[in-house]
């Protein structure tokens, strides 16, 4: 697996970025692109992008042992999802729906105080309710980076 040329992806999307495990067997773990936004022209703004952090990792570790965190991109335009074992797309998918339909419904930012985070005012509860819904109308595209995605060339590599 490579990473895609971001010039050309149509987020949201969802795809696996990197599998691990040992020579020769089955993948163990894997690191997911949960791409919320369009890489270089959108950014979600960074109290947003706090919130969601908030809301799915707390919401996936506490229903789902085997996805290890769900973290914020440090480009802001998608999240990282860290998993154990076999995950099929439509599996992570239907999780990652889930929890975003809490955050339609709550009333508060989970874990939003001095005692567990590092910034507790840098949140945004009507922006990540947003974001959640806009994510979700897009639900039905997430398996699909867009028409003219493609993975990183080498030849590309050399512009950059
Ligand atoms: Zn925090």
């Amino acid at each position: 697996m490579a990473d895609l040329d971001h010039r050309h992806v149509e987020p949201p999307y969802l795809r696996v970025m990197s599998s691990y495990g040992p020579p020769g067997g089955e993948s163990s773990a894997a690191v997911w692109d949960f791409r919320l936004v369009r890489p270089n022209r959108e950014q979600v703004p960074g109290p947003v992008n706090h919130s969601l952090e908030h809301f799915l990792g707390a919401y996936v570790r506490r229903k789902h042992p085997t996805i290890m965190n769900v973290a914020p991109m440090g480009c802001r335009t998608g999240l990282y999802v860290w998993t154990i074992g076999p995950w099929t797309i439509d599996a992570l998918a239907d999780v990652l729906a889930s929890g975003l339909r809490a955050i339609g419904e709550a009333e508060a930012v989970p874990l939003a105080n001095v005692i567990q985070c590092g910034c507790a005012h840098y949140h945004s509860l009507q922006g990540v309710k947003e974001l959640a819904a806009q994510l979700l109308r897009h639900r039905a595209g997430w398996s699909d980076p867009g028409p003219d995605a493609h993975e990183v060339r080498e030849r590309d590599l050399f512009l950059l």
